[in-house]
């Protein structure tokens, strides 16, 4: 997974040690298809969230595998034809794309369900919501001109996000100049970056690929404001987990200058999230700790991207080294094949970006080994939702498992990226690790 891999650069590589797979013990609820719309629409909703698929991009990522990411930088650049991974050309793909969730939003009918002839259309100021007649859209007016705007960011930075897939986009790095305690919100992580960033951005928004991504789509290219403005969202949902993290172990108070490095698992990671990892990524988490002794990240899930799977060495780190790492396994397994053996160390810390579980029974069934685990052997476990209310079904949830709530409340390095509700697409978008919630071992009270 080449593209950005240069980034690297100033890094010495993590050592390498003979692959340990450990194949998957459940299988995951089927993937979501781009072409069958399920008459289900909310349970297809549903699901998607639950995967850590908010947005249709992510989706989108996943459906067209990572190897075509390479083929879609070529076709863009006009060195391949497109019919390679099913489309005929970038326009037919971007439209494939936006209609996967198809249908009206007024009547809910699907598209196969339409009479007369009928064609779901969608609302030519966001492209993200359809309608059969316009006596449906009419009527639904009121309720979507709340979120006709936003919708319409969700838009240009699902087109947005290739550039980042494609390398054309490289997130800013190097160390912070300023003291990291003064880097408590984006806004003042957009300061620190400042006018290097701009310049960054602006050469981007002035670069030959956005020209390109915009001439294939045959879509007229937005101002060059609101392109830097998607620019600044995408950044903040690639960083967000990264940071996020970081927001954890200063919340925790979690040490950083434990010899030969601390270790962070990432329970419950999707296919998207670590196949689109690259060794980068959690530079900036490093930044945020200069003093750090090494950080290994490792991700634990059965749909961990196989790119990922080498095994995380238990060879202490070097001083400002970090090691990203995958296992696929459930984490209950993963703990009792590698933790319990002592192969590798406990956790100091174990996150879960969107665990979903008080969504459902079953999400609710395949995460408590995990909740009781971390609970039990007192891990300082971090959770981040989508909303308030999912804030607060989870606390509830963890509450009744007895968990010691340490912190919770609106994440300040929240992504700033809108994410579509697939279940009701007039619903207000949703942002990606918008809350978090941090506990360690049992209630007090008990
Ligand atoms: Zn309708
Ligand atoms: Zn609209």
């Amino acid at each position: 997974m080449a593209p950005r891999s240069q980034r690297r650069k100033h890094k010495k590589r993590p050592p390498v040690t003979p692959m340990v797979v450990i194949p998957p013990t459940e299988v995951s609820p089927e993937p979501l298809t781009l072409s069958k719309p399920n008459p289900s629409i909310d349970a297809l909703g549903f699901i998607s969230l639950d995967n850590n698929v908010p947005g249709l991009s992510q989706l989108i990522l996943q459906k067209l595998n990572m190897k075509s990411y390479e083929e879609y930088k070529l076709v863009v650049d006009g060195g391949t034809p497109v019919s390679s991974f099913g489309f005929r050309c970038p326009q037919e793909m971007f439209q494939r794309l936006e209609d996967t969730f198809r249908f009206c939003a007024s009547c809910k009918a699907l598209p196969f369900g339409l009479s007369d002839h009928k064609v779901l259309r969608h609302c030519k100021r966001c492209r993200n919501v359809y309608y059969c007649d316009t006596e449906c859209q009419r009527s639904d007016w009121p309720a979507h001109r709340k979120v006709c705007q936003v919708l319409r960011l969700v838009a240009v930075d699902r087109v947005m996000e290739w550039l980042l897939v494609t390398g054309d986009f490289v997130l800013p790095s190097g160390p912070w100049p300023w003291p990291a305690e003064e880097i408590q919100d984006w806004d003042a992580w957009f300061s620190l970056r400042g006018l290097q960033l701009e310049a960054a951005l602006n050469a981007v928004v002035e670069s030959h690929a956005m020209t390109m991504l915009w001439a294939s789509l045959g879509r007229p290219r937005p101002e060059p404001e609101a392109l830097h403005s998607s620019l600044k969202r995408l950044m903040t949902d690639a960083l967000s987990r990264p940071l996020t993290l970081g927001l954890g172990l200063r919340t925790l108070a979690l040490d950083v200058g434990k010899t030969g490095g601390i270790t962070l698992h990432v329970v419950g990671a999707s296919h998207v999230e670590t196949f689109l990892i690259r060794s980068g990524d959690y530079d900036e988490l490093g930044y945020m700790f200069p003093e750090h002794l090494g950080l290994r990240v490792i991700m634990v899930g059965v749909d961990v991207g196989t790119n990922l799977l080498q095994s995380s060495s238990p060879i202490p780190l070097e001083p400002g080294t970090i090691q990203l790492s995958g296992y696929k396994a459930l984490y209950h397994d993963f703990w009792e094949e590698q933790i319990e053996t002592g192969n590798l160390a406990h956790p100091d810390l174990v996150a879960a970006f969107h665990p979903g579980f008080h969504a459902s029974p079953v999400l609710m069934e395949a995460w408590l080994p995990t909740l009781l685990l971390l609970r039990d052997y007192a891990i300082p476990t971090l959770i981040t939702v989508y909303s308030q209310q999912e804030l607060e079904a989870s606390l509830q949830i963890l509450v009744n498992l007895d968990t010691h709530i340490i912190a919770c409340g609106a994440n300040p390095f929240a992504s700033l990226k809108p994410e579509q509700v697939y279940s009701n697409p007039n619903k207000q978008p949703v942002y990606s690790s918008a809350y978090y919630i941090m506990f360690l071992g049992s209630s007090p009270a008990n």
